[in-house]
């Protein structure tokens, strides 16, 4: 097993210590369900997802963050290769970030985490 990394782990459902243990419980970001339910601690090494009550809190400024990057890209790819179906951007833009929340909301909270954690190197796990 390599060294844990905190991108893979923010981009996995990992836990950011370990790197091996599932955040979510569901890998499916679609699943209307369960989406959202968090494991308490981590299943392999037993670190604490949720510090504090409120914690999560703070991903409300990373999910802001990752809607506001996701806009200018999607516009300046609008502006570079279709500028002639702008009107589309306007059309598409509400749609496309309604669909992409239940994805940001998780990439958020990872994210979050991940702030706070450092990854474990392999001697301490
Ligand atoms: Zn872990």
């Amino acid at each position: 097993m390599a060294k844990p990394n905190k991108l893979y782990s923010v981009l996995f459902n990992k836990c950011p210590r370990c790197g091996v243990g599932d955040f979510f419980i569901s890998k499916n970001a679609y699943n209307l369900r369960n989406f959202d339910k968090m494991n308490k601690s981590c299943p392999h090494c037993g670190e604490n997802l949720v510090p504090e009550p409120g914690f999560y809190q703070g991903a409300l400024y990373m999910s802001y963050a990752f809607y506001v990057a996701f806009m200018v890209i999607y516009f300046l790819i609008f502006v570079n290769f279709f500028e002639q179906y702008l009107d589309y951007f306007l059309i598409s833009i509400i749609p496309v970030l309604i669909l992409l929340t239940p994805l940001f909301y998780r990439l958020a909270r990872r994210s979050w985490l991940a702030l706070f954690i450092k990854p474990a190197s392999n001697e301490t796990i």
